[in-house]
């Protein structure tokens, strides 16, 4: 696992406003820890990967993209204005990597480390996008949302609380 830090000397938000590694660290272990150890977030991740890819799925993987992902650390807000997306984005799929802007600093340490599992459905060649992640913890793949930003954002926000409220 890497993290890098981008964007140091740039024009971003002071410096006690942002992240640290260490903070990621912290992330990423109390992830872990609600991914094996906590039997509720287990269960309630467990249940998303077989609504979306069947068989008797394990909460490991999603361990392991983690462990596989690379974290750019940037001191500039995001360009977008996605609402929660704000927070944090993968910068595509196919990759593991996660860009963390400085508003993350504002979570919980608990949602920061939902925010990374959250994250981690979004990395990697299983990569799954949020309109397919609230359809998966909806359990219906035959409903859906306006490809919209509002769309984008009620999906991303609506399965990102319902994984808040197994994973707390
Ligand atoms: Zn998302």
């Amino acid at each position: 696992m890497q993290v890098d830090a981008l964007n140091e000397t740039g024009q971003g938000l002071p410096t006690e406003t942002r992240l640290t590694s260490a903070d990621i660290q912290g992330g990423l272990s109390r992830a872990r820890y609600k991914l094996i150890l906590n039997q509720r977030c287990r269960d309630w991740v467990e249940k998303l990967l077989r609504n979306l890819f069947g068989e008797n799925p394990s909460s490991v993987s999603i361990v392991q993209r983690l462990n596989n992902a690379t974290f750019n650390l940037s001191s500039q807000p995001s360009s977008f204005d996605y609402g929660d997306f704000h927070t944090f984005a993968t910068t595509g799929h196919g990759t593991y990597s996660v860009t963390i802007y400085p508003y993350a600093h504002s979570m919980s340490p608990s949602d920061f480390a939902v925010g990374l599992i959250h994250e981690a459905f979004h990395m990697g060649p299983q990569a799954k996008d949020d309109f397919q992640m609230w359809q998966a913890s909806v359990g219906n793949f035959n409903i859906s949302l306006p490809h919209t930003p509002e769309g984008l954002r009620l999906a991303s926000s609506s399965w990102n609380r319902m994984l808040q409220q197994h994973c707390q």
